[in-house]
């Protein structure tokens, strides 16, 4: 009889506790950076066991999954909820307060379980290098 993989099975805890140390320090980590902070410990995993622990805490819901710019996906942990806003210029990432946790709540039919809002626009980083070109556009 062949052993069938039952999909309830703890897969590997501790390549999950792993993980979840690695992204209570690294806010939006991708799955090439999980990989690298873990070697730098001197822990060596290989990336289908990241791939399916990471799998197995989106689905209960400890991490979320998302995509900012370009298509690599960004994992983080679930608590502590926030908004994230990015810049169009630098595609710098920030973790921002958010606002309408109530107004989601009330989608007639919905039960809104959690969110993700990403807002877009350009850091002040960026503004200042505008600011500072155009200015010297203007003078030359
Ligand atoms: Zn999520
Ligand atoms: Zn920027
Ligand atoms: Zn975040
Ligand atoms: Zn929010």
């Amino acid at each position: 009889m062949p052993v069938l993989y039952n999909k309830d099975m703890p897969r590997n805890p501790i390549v999950s506790k792993k993980i979840k140390d690695v992204l209570q320090k690294k806010h939006l980590a991708s799955v090439p950076q999980i990989l690298e902070i873990l070697e730098k410990n001197g822990e060596k995993y290989n990336k289908t066991s990241i791939y399916r622990s990471l799998e197995k805490l989106h689905e209960k819901g400890e991490i979320c999954r998302q995509t900012f710019s370009g298509n690599e996906s960004l994992y983080e942990l679930r608590k502590d909820h926030h908004d994230h806003a990015i810049c169009k210029s630098c595609k710098k990432i920030v973790a921002i307060e958010c606002t309408h946790k109530k107004e989601e709540q009330r989608i007639p039919g919905f039960f809104i379980d959690h969110h993700h809002t990403i807002l877009y626009g350009i850091c002040s980083d960026c503004l200042i290098i505008k600011e500072e070109l155009r200015k010297a556009l203007n003078v030359s």
